[in-house]
């Protein structure tokens, strides 16, 4: 073999390969999956996917067909790569070796499970197809469903629940829903706007125990609350994909630990997506992210620098995702960790509005409902390092 193999067949992986063959590589190419499914989107699986009653095809990025005849890539698909040795250069799949030139490694994220639920039918987690294939054929009317962490998955699973006809409970051990993504200030705002479509969101108490013998029965809280439940999804996060990367040698500290340029700092080894915690030159500081924009971004710069490494540049990038509630778009840019927040359009009870984050004298995230193009400007501003008083005054318009 050699040339480029990428670990992970998903958004990163088929973003960095396709990026190879557009930047002119024409070596040889070998994408390594662990799922049998030719590459889909993710976002669908917990939005449009979940709508009834027929089950919408899957949200397929490419062919398998097309990856071969497109692109010339070999694709080992259904085959989870197991090790990597950075000295010898290969990685082991299906117990033989593939030599690379150059490597990326996009294995993603994996949704954490719910303790003390193991083996219980009626639980589910939410990452693929296969996760979002049992969740719709389990929204049937007159199940009772309580979902489990008050994140976007969470949220977004509540709301096609109850397009469904099925009123979903979101429970959530900390006092604010969203508070990871959007800081503890704004979350409560997102948690109204997710009342007022319908869900029953209870925040401070946490899951204690999940009762049922062979299938869930209820969901017991710490404030003694109980839940009869038939179907309880978890949405409380994932954990980099990175146990088959234990013996490398690689530095691993919640995710692939790499440089601006994306280098895990093995000869030829690169890393990209949800995988991936790098020092991000835009903020200089370190961070891992789980979101389709910044996966596809640092895959095209990691698959440019894997095949082109005395030409690496830097992967900066802004922080962006998105998120669909019934028709209304929830939107985040940068980073949530601020000394102060304001709203410059409309106001926490609006049915749009958009909050600026301050660190410093600079604007360092925003968070929009219903006000797209908002967004995506103050993305641009972020970026620049716009600073606090001129982007409020332009804001406010
Ligand atoms: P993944 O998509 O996780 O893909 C990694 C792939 O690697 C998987 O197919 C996995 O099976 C494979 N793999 C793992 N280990 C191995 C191994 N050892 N060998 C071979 N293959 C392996 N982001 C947004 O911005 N907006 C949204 O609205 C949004 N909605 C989402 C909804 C859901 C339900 C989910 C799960 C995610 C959502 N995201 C959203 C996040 C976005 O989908 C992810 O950021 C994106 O999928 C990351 O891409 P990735 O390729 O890095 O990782």
């Amino acid at each position: 073999t050699g040339g480029l193999v990428v670990v992970g067949a998903s958004l990163a992986g088929l973003r960095a390969v396709e990026t190879a063959r557009l930047t002119g590589y024409a070596g040889a190419i070998t994408l390594v999956g662990a799922e049998p499914h030719p590459p889909y989107d993710r976002p669908p699986l917990s939005k449009e996917f979940l709508d009834g009653p027929d089950e919408p095809p899957p949200p397929y990025l490419r062919t398998a067909a097309s990856l071969r005849t497109e692109l010339g890539v070999d694709s080992r698909l259904g085959a989870a790569a197991t090790a990597l040795d950075p000295d010898a250069r290969t990685v082991t799949v299906g117990g033989t070796e593939l030599r690379y030139d150059a490597l990326v490694v996009a294995t993603g994220a994996a949704a954490r499970p719910l303790p003390g639920a193991a083996g219980l039918a009626g639980v589910h987690t939410l990452r693929g197809l296969d996760d979002a294939r049992a969740i719709r054929a389990a929204l049937v009317p007159g199940t009772r469903m309580v979902v489990v962490g008050a994140g976007f998955i969470g949220a977004e699973l509540a709301c096609a629940a109850g397009r469904r006809g099925i009123a979903a409970t979101v429970v959530e051990a900390a006092p604010t829903p969203m508070g990871r993504a959007v800081g503890a200030e704004l979350g409560p705002v997102l948690g109204a706007v997710l009342r007022r479509h319908g869900v029953d969101l209870r925040c401070g108490s946490g899951v204690t125990a999940v009762d049922g013998t062979d299938r869930v029965r209820a969901v017991r809280l710490a404030d003694g609350t109980h839940l009869p439940a038939d179907l309880v999804v978890a949405g409380i996060g994932a954990a980099p994909a990175t146990e088959w990367l234990a013996s490398s040698g690689l530095k691993l500290d919640d995710g692939v630990v790499c440089d601006e340029t994306l280098s895990a700092g093995a000869d030829g080894v690169y890393a990209a997506g949800d995988v991936v915690r790098w020092f991000n030159p835009a903020f200089g500081q370190t961070m891992r992210l789980e979101n389709w924009t910044t996966a596809a971004e640092q895959a095209s710069v990691a698959a440019r620098n894997a095949v082109n490494p005395d030409a690496a540049r830097p992967c900066a990038t802004v922080p962006y995702f998105w998120s669909d509630w019934n028709g209304d778009r929830v939107q985040f840019v940068g980073l949530p960790e601020a000394d102060e927040t304001a709203f410059v359009q409309g106001g926490p009870d609006g049915d749009d509005f958009l909050a600026l984050y301050r660190r410093g004298d600079r604007v360092i995230g925003a968070l929009g409902l219903n006000q797209r193009r908002a967004v995506t400007r103050l993305r641009s501003a972020i970026a620049r390092g716009a600073g606090w008083d001129e982007t409020v005054a332009t804001q406010r318009g």
